[in-house]
């Protein structure tokens, strides 16, 4: 069809696999480490905190491709397959002969791709005889799709949420609550994480990193109780995969290939999802898309970050993860994106920076703000602000298409909508957002800490 604005597969077309990109990798990355023996992680040492189906998929380097449950595959038909949109709008308003396309991750019940780790996660956690699952949340899109899948699997939750959020986003808190979860702002004196935190620091607003703490915590003084964990390890990457893999097949019915992957990065979840199937033709296939991850200014772990074996908590409950990373005791500024306040990358996408696989990309808050206005008077959608990164950066690309004159094709990815982040738009629209750029030496000194 000429001129098709939309692009949907049918129920069938869902995957009926997740793609391992770990398999394929020419080198794999180093291995996580278990904090006390400094040896690589086991199973079992993973499987105290997370289920053992996921603790044994973040191990996986041999599979590339991983059997989806039928019964997750049943709850992906709620709003998968999710449509490609070739965003004709934006590609007026800015005159460019790029051709830009994204897949519309905001089209879930809980508004963002969350829910396609959420799910695989609550499935496993059930099969092996869960009952209670905590974890922590940060703008609230992750603590929300957690308590969907909850309650989809008849699990009781408990979500950690950092304290600015709490009170920022009261709607993604009532969410929660209507699908049945508990939720405790955090940092909290409910356990010793958030105690230690509030005696040092009474006014804390909390970090994701705090709330990882506490809720890993829970998860250990509570019997048959796991952790679940919505962004920066390879599971999570893993069950994202259905993201690019529904887009492959909706990029060849519209005929074209994408020179230009983009994704917004908190952990890297959504970015691994639209990447990954599509990075393993550059592997296999010799194409030379390029991949961008689009991360805020001010929590740069990708353009500003070190290397190196960091905790994935403040607290220090978590293996280690050789990673990009600003530092476990990395407090990031109270900017209006909640899902990309974090401090690391997770490991694959680490070593794909390395290689120069990937790139990150440093954006600051107002020209976030600016093509998310843009994008929403042009495309009709009011994107999360944590996705208005990705719509930043591919802006910029294609900017520069028109610049030099060429025809890019690119695809990025909505991983969510904004409709619960009006607060944020509000503070845009009276002119009181600023911006914030992390000094490169405050990294150093976080680094020190
Ligand atoms: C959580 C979230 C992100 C960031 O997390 P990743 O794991 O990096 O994908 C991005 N966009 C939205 C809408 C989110 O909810």
């Amino acid at each position: 069809m000429k001129n098709q604005k939309r692009i949907f597969l049918s129920e069938k077309d869902i995957p009926t696999q997740w793609y391992n990109i770990v398999a394929d990798m020419p080198e794999k990355p180093l291995p996580i480490l278990n904090p006390k023996t400094k040896e690589s992680v086991t199973v079992d040492d993973l499987a105290v905190i997370f289920n053992r189906a996921c603790s044994e998929q973040e191990l996986n380097q041999t599979d590339a491709f991983i059997d989806i449950p039928e019964e997750v595959r049943e709850l992906y038909k709620y709003f998968r397959p999710t449509p490609l949109v070739r965003a004709y709008g934006l590609e007026k308003a800015l005159d460019t002969p790029a051709h830009i396309y994204f897949k519309n991750e905001s089209v879930s019940p809980i508004g963002s791709h969350k829910l396609n780790t959420a799910l695989a996660q609550a499935y496993y956690c059930k099969q092996e005889g869960v009952t209670n699952v905590t974890t922590e949340t940060g703008a609230g899109q992750w603590g929300a799709a957690l308590a969907y899948a909850a309650r989809a699997f008849d699990l009781e939750l408990a979500v950690y949420m950092v304290k600015l959020s709490y009170h920022q986003k009261p709607y993604r808190r009532s969410i929660m609550q209507t699908y049945g979860a508990q939720v405790i702002a955090s940092p909290s004196m409910s356990t010793r994480a958030g105690k230690d935190i509030i005696t040092a620091h009474p006014n804390h607003q909390g970090s994701l990193g705090t709330a990882v703490s506490e809720a890993i915590e829970l998860a250990l003084m509570t019997p048959n109780c796991k952790y679940a964990l919505g962004s920066v390890l390879n599971h999570v990457a893993l069950h994202q995969t259905v993201i690019g893999l529904e887009a492959e097949k909706q990029m060849e019915i519209a005929g074209e290939y994408p020179d230009i992957v983009i994704g917004c990065f908190g952990g890297g979840s959504n970015f691994s999802g639209i990447a990954f199937p599509f990075l393993r033709h550059n592997f296999k296939n010799g194409h030379k898309t390029r991949f961008i991850a689009a991360e805020p200014a001010s929590c740069p772990k990708l353009t500003k970050g070190v290397f190196k074996y960091d905790f994935a908590d403040e607290a220090g409950y978590s293996p280690l993860l050789p990673m990009y990373t600003l530092g476990h005791n990395f407090t990031p500024a109270n900017i209006h994106v909640g899902g990309l306040r974090y401090h690391g990358a997770g490991t694959i996408v680490s070593k794909f920076l390395q290689d120069g696989v990937v790139e990150g990309m440093d954006i600051k808050q107002l020209e976030t703000f600016e093509a998310a206005t843009l994008f929403a008077r042009v495309e009709g959608i009011v994107p999360a602000p944590e996705s208005s990164h990705a719509i930043a950066a591919t802006i910029r690309e294609a900017l520069r298409a028109k610049e030099e004159g060429v025809s890019k094709t690119i695809l990025f990815n909505l991983s969510g909508h904004g409709l619960l982040d009006m607060a944020a738009y509000d503070l845009y629209i009276a002119g009181d957002l600023v911006d914030y750029e992390l000094p490169a030496e405050e990294v150093r000194k976080s680094m020190e800490e």
